[in-house]
């Protein structure tokens, strides 16, 4: 292939060395101090008892305010990542960078942004999978190697990234963070290809796993997806107007990061697709040979937000299509509907809409929990959920209540919760959850407990319903969850942690292990 217009390699491609650039990196600070953010009071703050998403990105082609927009867009992405965030920009020349540890909000403000000018910016917000959780492993990523200065932000987990590491070690590299995304970093450098993208495509062909990625260069934006489309990745335009002339190419993990831009969502990335932005237009190129779709059916679950559309499907419709095939799967003679704010109020919305059973909001939720709290000396029951959550007493005393969630990790927080309506004077508590019992863990981007942890994987679901003390539990079926997200013949999504089936091999599972068995 032709190399593109100015991404002739000008250099020997003999160096390997990767610089990063972290003299922008800074703490989040809470008035001047350093944050407290112990792993306990991290924890309370971040429902340990859910699996988590791990990363948002964005990326912006051809704006006056890019690293505004890129700021704008992370902050409708920070559902999926609270513990790092970063922009870094390009006015033509020069990248910068600017990350650090905390919220968008506790990262970015004026000055911050002043320092990220440019008309192309990508950003990140992280929520650890794989390497430790410190600023050194905050995205993007930012490098000098033999094909210029590179930023990099990654969603997805590398499953060969220690296999490939250890190969890269042994040939002189040298790595500066323990992310699975500077091995991409690495693979571009070394790459023998003579364009930047031919690079890019060539790296990509030797990873393994779920990745959405956006890159940047002084002139250009990439953005690909892994050949399986493991993690969410949209296109977007924010069309010219009288003051700016050209549109404005966007990229970004969901659509409610467009909404906030003005931008119109155009398609998605498609499953090992790699799209390069720059002053000759927009390209594409599938840099791998076609592989069976094995989307995360859990964004529609849980992950993505309801005003998304994800993997071409309205998030919103998904989520009530979940609660009325579990109405008609599990019924439930009962008074009143509640769901567990606020993931499960989609699918507690569809489950009365089918049942006819109306929905009351008999838990309320703090959505001003911080990050920094002091406990009590004297113990308070149930703290962390009672931090977050407080049931309504006149709407549950009496009630025969069906609670709805969206899953049951450990089962710890179920069981809190149905204590606290119990409390509160409800009759009855009967527990539906709209998807199948979670048995195995995730190799694909998302923070899964180990499997000694997923109570799923250990006990029966009656036993489950002893344990959390509902007096009925039921799960939505696999079937149900499938036809709930439009999945075709042959099947679109991942399913691999309601079957422990994996659509890809699987390295060393305990040295890939998540990030929360690190810290547990
Ligand atoms: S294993 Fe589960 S959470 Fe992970 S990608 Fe597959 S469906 Fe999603």
């Amino acid at each position: 292939m032709a190399p593109h217009p100015g991404l002739e390699n000008r250099e020997a491609w003999g160096t390997h060395k990767v610089i990063p650039y972290f003299e922008d990196c800074f703490e989040a600070t809470d008035q001047g101090k350093p944050m407290q953010l112990t792993t306990d009071n991290w924890r309370l703050a971040t429902d340990t008892d859910k699996l988590h998403e791990e990363c948002g990105v964005v990326a912006i082609y051809g704006h006056p305010e890019a690293s505004k927009l890129a700021y704008l867009s992370l902050y409708a992405l920070q559902h999926r990542g609270q513990e790092s965030a970063g922009i870094a920009s390009s006015d033509g020349e020069q990248l910068r960078l600017h990350k650090g540890m905390g919220l968008v909000s506790d990262i970015f403000n004026a000055d911050a942004l002043a320092r990220v000018p440019g008309s192309l910016a990508i950003g990140h917000t992280r929520y650890s999978t794989t390497g430790n959780s410190a600023l050194l492993n905050a995205q993007p990523i930012m490098v000098e190697c033999s094909k210029g200065k590179i930023a990099l932000a990654h969603n997805g987990n590398i499953t060969n990234a220690l296999e490939i590491r250890a190969q890269l070690d042994q040939q002189g590299s040298i790595f500066q963070t323990t992310s699975d995304t500077e091995v991409i970093v690495h693979l571009i450098a070394r790459s023998r290809e003579h364009t930047l993208p031919d690079a890019i495509a060539d790296s990509l062909r030797r990873v393994e796993g779920a990745f959405s990625l956006v890159m940047l260069t002084p002139d250009r934006i990439f953005a690909a997806r892994d050949p399986r489309g493991f993690r969410p990745l949209v296109m977007g335009k924010i069309p010219a107007t009288a003051a700016h002339h050209a549109d404005t190419v966007v990229f970004a993990s969901e659509t409610c990061a467009f909404d906030l831009i003005g931008a119109a969502y155009e398609r998605e990335v498609k499953p090992g697709e790699l799209v390069i932005v720059g002053p000759e237009g927009v390209h594409s190129r599938f840099y791998s040979a076609q592989q069976p779709q094995s989307s995360c059916i859990f964004e529609h679950v849980y992950f993505s937000r309801p005003d998304s559309m994800v993997f071409g499907r309205a998030v919103q419709e998904s989520r009530d299509a979940m609660g009325r095939q579990l109405a008609l799967e599990s019924p439930v003679i009962a008074d009143i509907v509640v769901p567990v704010p606020d993931s499960g109020v989609t699918a507690a919305m569809g489950f009365a809409h089918e049942s006819g059973i109306p929905l009351q909001f008999g838990l309320i939720r703090n959505h001003y929990v911080g990050r920094t709290f002091i406990e009590p000396e004297q113990r308070v029951r149930d703290f962390g959920v009672k931090l977050k959550l407080n049931p309504v007493r006149n709407v549950l005393s009496g009630k025969r209540v069906v609670l709805i969630d969206d899953s049951i990790v450990r089962g710890t927080t179920s069981k809190k919760i149905v204590r606290m309506v119990r409390d509160a004077g409800a009759k009855e508590v009967h527990m539906r959850i709209s998807c199948p019992p979670t048995i195995s863990p995730c190799y694909y981007g998302v923070d899964t407990p180990s499997k000694e942890q997923l109570i799923a994987a250990n006990k029966s679901v009656e036993d489950i319903r002893a344990y959390i003390g509902a007096d009925s539990l039921a799960y939505l079926s696999l079937e149900g969850l499938r036809k709930a997200v439009g999945d075709s013949d042959p099947p679109v999504y991942c399913i691999a942690c309601y079957t422990g089936k994996y659509p890809t091999k699987i390295v060393d599972v305990e040295e890939i292990a998540p990030a929360m068995a690190e810290t547990s």
